[in-house]
């Protein structure tokens, strides 16, 4: 209340051009008391919300006719906005440049897409889109990454959903249940399955990377050492890998045990921490084989050839794990699929 207070004791004064205009039709007065000197024409064209309010007050405002509801005889619009606010908004109605978006004020990115929002302005949505996907992408602090999250949940847009959601795969569920974001209060429990829902099949596409049978159903031809079509000659254990070639066609293939310990110990690594992207991901990889290399090593056969093999085929497994992260996002993921779907695939 104190703020009302001051706002309705502050002066007013007129924003500036375009909106300064006294040949305007329609005075926009914001909680600040700035008045905008706006076309009513442009406004409808951008808002329905605004053409319908036209279209039932030709002169606005009509009723309560008070000298207060008037600007030298132009009828006063007051809205519940400030007028940093609806300075962006009406820049993106007006036939003029769009402004910049702030790279860290976050608060005021959020105040225009509830505006928007309210009004029905789509192109003030897609501005804000564009503005929070930049937001995420430069370096915030996590909890703002969250943040938009849950606004990008509570106003329903998807897109923006999973683009921050496969930023957050670098945190950990329990670190985002941490993180205390003001706009929770404004959205369901169903926001939190969606997310897990996703985590989970991103969690299922890397760890089926690490699948033996997999790789040897992608490889054309043996790679040695790593695994050869019959029995080795060296002292490395071989294990029976059925692949199947063709729908019905299986044959048995045998890698060295050591490379099918090296991918466990990757999945394991995985499931433990849910590392899933970028640094985080490669310290898993390397934490198998820095596992792996010394069982190599005993093989006076294999110790040369194949630690430097294992080691180009781990940086093609990294490769791989993050790319079916980026495959989830381009066959279109939904969060609308069901929790029971999600842990079914
Ligand atoms: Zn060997």
């Amino acid at each position: 209340m104190a703020t009302e207070n001051k706002s309705s004791l502050r002066k007013i004064v007129t924003a500036s051009a375009p909106f300064n205009n006294p040949a305007a039709d329609l005075v926009v007065r914001t909680s600040d008391r700035t008045q905008f000197h706006v076309v009513k024409a442009v406004l409808a064209v951008a808002s329905p919300v605004f053409a319908d309010m036209f279209s039932v007050a030709v002169n606005l405002p009509s009723e309560t006719d008070s000298p207060s509801d008037y600007n030298e005889g132009t009828p006063i619009l007051n809205v519940t906005e400030s007028s940093g606010t609806m300075d962006t908004l009406l820049r993106l109605c007006y036939p003029v440049d769009n402004p910049e978006a702030s790279s860290d004020d976050i608060d005021a990115i959020i105040d225009i897409l509830a505006a928007g929002k309210k009004y029905e302005i789509e192109v003030a949505q897609t501005w804000c889109m564009s503005a929070l996907k930049n937001f995420v992408s430069a370096s915030h602090p996590d909890h703002s990454k969250f943040r938009i999250f849950v606004v990008a949940y509570q106003w329903g847009f998807e897109d923006l959903m999973l683009f921050v959601a496969k930023c957050l795969l670098t945190n950990s569920m329990a670190d985002i249940l941490s993180m205390s974001i003001p706009e929770l209060t404004k959205v369901d429990a169903r926001m939190f399955q969606r997310l897990w829902a996703y985590r989970q099949k991103c969690e299922i596409a890397v760890i089926r990377q690490a699948a033996i049978d997999l790789w040897l159903g992608k490889w054309k031809r043996p790679w040695a050492p790593l695994w050869i079509k019959g029995i080795s000659v060296c002292r490395c254990k071989q294990v029976k890998v059925p692949v199947f070639v063709s729908e019905n066609n299986r044959i048995d293939l045998f890698p060295k045990v050591w490379l099918c310990e090296f991918l466990d110990d990757v999945k394991t690594a995985v499931r433990a921490r849910f590392c899933l992207l970028g640094q985080e991901l490669s310290t898993n990889v390397e934490y198998a084989l820095r596992r792996a290399l010394p069982k190599v090593a005993k093989c006076s056969e294999c110790s040369s050839g194949g630690r430097r093999e294992l080691r180009i085929f781990a940086e093609g497994l990294t490769l791989a794990m993050q790319q079916s992260i980026d495959l989830i996002d381009s066959s279109k993921f939904k969060f609308k699929r069901k929790l029971a779907q999600a842990s079914t695939l």
